[in-house]
């Protein structure tokens, strides 16, 4: 459930119609709607609240402060995958202390200020990568708190660039292989073995690879107690899946029962790491209509967002539903089309939608691209030398710019011409 809804055929978010929202802050511009995201964040938590719990928001989804802050007045930590993500976490008031470290390419340097900011720990991708983390511990004379990410062989049944479980995906560590490095990272000096991680795909729409996933989790589990390694955290990654067109994934609800079912009396503090399932349908990206171009074959809705903007369609061939933001009168009556919705880009593949059946808008009107607030502006780039779009953040009847359009000089900041080529 979301708060975008029409009230006399306009588009809200929450109090404000987004058709103000166009006008006064520009297009194309993600707004995000902080009723949602708190009222995501809780019911995803419900489930957990009578258990050991920790939600590390997956921050790559939607990295903004504004809607960090959300999410730290919530009591939320965040799952990074950079030294940058850590920079934002912390400026954006996250407790360090709730803050887990993911990816396969963590830099020294991004390892030294992860230390240096006592994170929770560190969710270790390969033998190389514990070597180093080991090694900068030491020099700090710390002990760095490690899960090793474990790769159980599970395949979470969605698009193959966002599965991440499976023994042919460059993530984790071949769950084989696991209690050998366990052994090693026990006798460490910087490393203190607290946790065992897993995080296998993303917009998981059933339950059963979760399902799987943990109880091979809690066979380790068990194993590493016996081993007399004390494992404080399990770390069951993030994926739940939303609703973007017919998917039906379920609840938050249904997922936490499963979790915990499967995981059943192990004491021990549950890690959850959601992104998209929090923020995804948080969030719309609004767009204005620049031209309507029929050619023979097709009509293009060209409007002022792109691929750049948005690129999900492009690289997933995503579905967003796009909706007009003042709605015909009387939809029954008014033009359908069948049409491609095209950015500006100079590629093929840049659109937002294809042989999709709208109302006909013209020139001038707003459309708002649904289900953006994942995956969305934090994805965005500058191609075609874009600026990237605005994001504001609606609270009732309020709403804020938390980060203003991008200008020309922002396109060519830190460029520079040699003094040598200059004729
Ligand atoms: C991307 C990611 C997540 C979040 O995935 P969602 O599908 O957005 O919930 C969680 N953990 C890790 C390690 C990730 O890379």
């Amino acid at each position: 459930m979301h708060f975008f809804e029409y009230l006399n055929n306009q588009l809200y978010c929450e109090n404000v119609p987004v058709s103000e929202i166009c006008r006064q802050a520009g297009t194309p511009v993600f707004i995000y709607s902080c009723k949602t995201l708190e009222r995501h964040f809780n019911v995803f938590r419900e489930p957990f609240e009578k258990v050991d719990h920790l939600i590390c928001y997956s921050m790559k989804a939607c990295s903004n402060l504004g809607v960090l802050r959300v999410f730290a007045n919530l009591g939320s930590g965040a799952d990074i995958v950079s030294g940058g993500e850590l920079y934002r976490a912390i400026k954006a008031g996250i407790d360090p202390q709730k803050i887990v470290y993911s990816g396969v390419g963590k830099r020294e340097s991004e390892i030294d200020e992860a230390i240096d900011a006592d994170i929770l720990m560190f969710n270790v991708e390969s033998e190389g990568e514990l070597e180093t983390v080991n090694q900068r511990a030491i020099r700090k004379k710390a002990k760095a708190r490690i899960a090793l990410r474990v790769n159980p062989d599970v395949d979470p049944k969605t698009h193959p660039y966002i599965s991440t479980g499976l023994k042919t995906n460059k993530f984790g560590i071949d769950i084989s292989k696991a209690l050998g490095l366990y052994k090693r990272a026990q006798v460490m000096d910087g490393i203190d073995p607290v946790g065992i991680d897993c995080h296998i795909g993303s917009q998981l729409t059933e339950l059963s690879p979760f399902r799987e996933t943990v109880s091979i989790l809690k066979e380790l589990l068990k194993t590493l107690r016996q081993e007399g390694i004390n494992i404080k955290y399990l770390d069951v990654g993030g994926g739940l899946g939303i609703p973007y067109d017919q998917e039906t994934p379920p609840p938050p609800s249904a997922y936490g029962s499963t979790i915990l079912e499967a995981l059943a009396e192990m004491d021990v503090r549950i890690i959850l790491e959601p992104g998209r399932v929090i923020v995804g349908n948080a969030g719309i990206l609004a767009t204005e209509v620049l031209y309507l171009k029929q050619t023979d074959d097709k009509t293009f809705v060209i409007v002022d967002a792109a691929m750049n903007d948005l690129v999900r369609p492009s690289l997933y061939k995503a579905h967003h539903t796009i909706l007009p933001v003042i709605r015909p009168e009387d939809l029954a009556k008014s033009e359908l089309l069948i049409a491609d919705i095209v950015g500006p880009i100079c590629e093929s593949g840049d659109f937002l939608a294809r042989s999709r059946e709208i109302p006909k808008p013209k020139a001038g009107d707003f459309l708002a691209v649904m289900s953006a607030g994942a995956y969305g502006f934090s994805m965005s780039s500058n191609y075609n030398s874009r600026p990237r779009a605005c994001e504001v953040l609606v609270t009732g009847d309020k709403f804020f710019v938390v980060r203003k359009r991008e200008c020309y000089e922002d396109l060519t900041r830190g460029e520079q011409i040699p003094g040598e080529i200059i004729k």
